[in-house]
């Protein structure tokens, strides 16, 4: 081990000693020795007990675990720290701004267990309850962790597309008569970006002059025919410059997948005039870069014209006010899901079992009921419909008594505790809640969240059938982290004649924009129009409800 190593390792068990409640005392004398050893001149290997403790600062104790390091590259204790803690716990004790003590809180009180979650959980507003954190360090620890995930090179498709536009828009205000545009993976809309490419008619050479104008931009360098640098110090961006002639060709070959092209026996060297045109040649429509994830057989099956858009989507579902952890009152979101031209608005607050997220009780939801009579008086024709999101409890029974649950227009019915659970247990518990005659959307069937937690494993089949065989709806999440079922489910859902209902559970009136990633990713399913659930309009969403 090297001193820094073995600075590190120290310092990582004070940490987790603090973390767990350790005495303050002990610790200290860890700190200290990890301080000390960054900063000695010479090397530790080699060096013998006696030797170590001769080492201005090490005492006795100190000088046993360096000698165990450097033996064995850990100690026991550390070793008994790593078992007990989860690896993304032990991330958060990385991450700037928080100490153990607060990590330890968010570990315990929120049962946040990584960065991703934790991330999550400051967009939604989760850490203020919490003691010692307030407004201003949930946005500080909020803009740490988005650098962090960006620069680990993944982003989701929401925020790469932003960047791609500032991009693209930075470009055709300097010279608008370049072609540029979007490419690859973003293109095709997927769901998680790990590269921002794009494509541009322009000269590199010309490129490069440009992006040197603006010290936003860093890191230039040319890599055969791309441009690469950073925006921000923070994005790593690629371009793809070409001739003009070839924009079309190149943008086909860029866009991929690699499966895609394969399947259609692409050759470099063949002369293309245009994406049209080569699929056209090979005796298939024009393909959506959207759809090109899809095997060739089903994308080329699917009718454009019947793919689910935006104004397809009639009323909103599931959605939180300030009745649970929503940042607007349940009028403020009925005005602006309104001012979106929408019919409806169905309100699915927390149940009362979330108590993290202010759940209610019985009473409360009673009162909320009052509430919504009043204003679908003063928004007639716009209507809300009470609804609840209803944890599924680990017994897989939902939140309230019977008495409670039929009188709600619509129960989405999700999991947000005890997510670690093996498929057979996951499966069960899904089952049982699906079979639940009061049920009638599966909410964020996995719980996943993009580049944080891959969600409890489930058996998406055995999922889907049983949503078939219960008259159940499945939501897709429109939330940017979710996307939750995963695109990929959507042919067999249609295969069954399941629907899908895009809902973009939103926590504030923003939050409604979320729709358009849900259809995105819907697209890249080929979810046509007429399996798109919230594509009812009122009067057809009061008579399904009235069932
Ligand atoms: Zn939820
Ligand atoms: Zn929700």
């Amino acid at each position: 081990m090297t001193n820094k190593e073995i600075s590190k390792a120290l310092k990582l068990t004070a940490a987790l000693g603090e973390l767990h409640g350790e005495n303050p005392f002990k610790l200290k004398s860890l700190t200290n020795a990890s301080f000390q050893i960054d900063r000695l001149g010479e090397s530790l290997l080699g060096k013998s007990l006696e030797e170590l403790q001769t080492i201005p600062g090490i005492g006795k104790g100190i000088a046993i675990k360096l000698n165990e390091l450097l033996q064995v590259g850990s100690t026991e204790e550390l070793d008994e720290y790593l078992a007990k803690t989860p690896v993304g716990v032990v991330d958060m004790l990385g991450v700037k701004g928080i100490g153990p003590k607060k990590v330890a809180l968010l570990w315990h009180e929120l049962g946040i267990e990584s960065p991703g979650e934790l991330l999550y959980a400051c967009n939604e507003n989760r850490l203020l309850p919490l003691k010692g954190f307030g407004e201003k360090t949930q946005e500080s620890i909020r803009q740490t962790l988005e650098y962090k995930l960006a620069n680990e090179g993944s982003l989701h498709y929401a925020e790469a597309e932003i960047v791609a536009l500032e991009v693209i828009n930075y470009v055709n205000k300097q010279e608008p008569q370049w072609r540029i545009e979007m490419s690859a993976e973003l293109r095709r809309k997927m769901e998680i970006v790990h590269e921002i490419e794009l494509i541009s008619d322009a000269d590199i050479t010309a490129l490069q002059d440009v992006f040197g104008r603006s010290e936003r931009f860093s890191e230039l360098t040319e890599d055969q025919n791309f441009l690469k640098f950073t925006l921000d110090n923070k994005y790593k961006i690629g371009i793809l410059s070409c001739e003009a002639e070839e924009f079309e060709k190149e943008q086909l070959m860029l866009t991929g997948p690699a499966e895609h092209l394969q399947e259609l026996d692409l050759d470099p060297s063949e002369p293309i005039q245009s994406e049209q045109d080569f699929y056209t040649e090979r005796g298939f429509p024009y393909i959506l870069p959207e759809l090109r994830d899809l095997p060739l057989d089903e994308a080329s099956a699917i009718n454009p014209e019947k793919l689910v858009e935006l104004k397809d989507i009639k009323g909103v579902i599931h959605n939180h006010s300030t009745w649970s952890d929503g940042a607007n009152t349940l009028e403020e979101m009925a005005f602006a899901a309104r001012d979106l031209n929408l019919e409806y608005l169905i309100i699915c607050d927390h149940s009362r079992s979330a108590g993290y997220a202010g759940g209610l009780s019985i009473e409360r939801v009673i009162e909320q009921w009052k509430e919504i009579d009043l204003l679908n008086q003063k928004l007639a024709p716009f209507h809300i419909f009470k609804g609840i999101e209803s944890d599924i409890l680990s017994d897989s029974s939902l939140d309230y008594p019977e008495e409670i649950l039929k009188d709600f227009d619509l129960v989405v019915a999700s999991v947000h505790s005890v997510l670690r659970m093996d498929e057979e247990k996951a499966n069960k518990r899904l089952l049982k809640a699906i079979e639940n005659k009061y049920t009638k959307i599966l909410g964020h069937p996995t719980g996943r969240l993009l580049l944080s937690r891959p969600g409890y494993p489930i058996n998406h089949k055995l999922i889907i059938d049983a949503c078939k065989a219960n008259d159940v709806v499945i939501e897709l999440n429109a939330h940017p982290y979710r996307l939750d079922i995963d695109w990929r489910w959507i042919p067999y859902c249609m295969e069954k004649g399941v629907k899908v209902s895009i809902n973009p559970d939103a926590h504030r009136v923003e939050g409604y924009g979320d729709m358009r990633y849900g259809i995105e990713v819907a697209r890249k399913g080929g979810l046509s129009k007429d399996f798109l659930f919230n594509a009812a309009n009122l009067a057809e969403m009061k008579a399904i409800l009235k069932k």
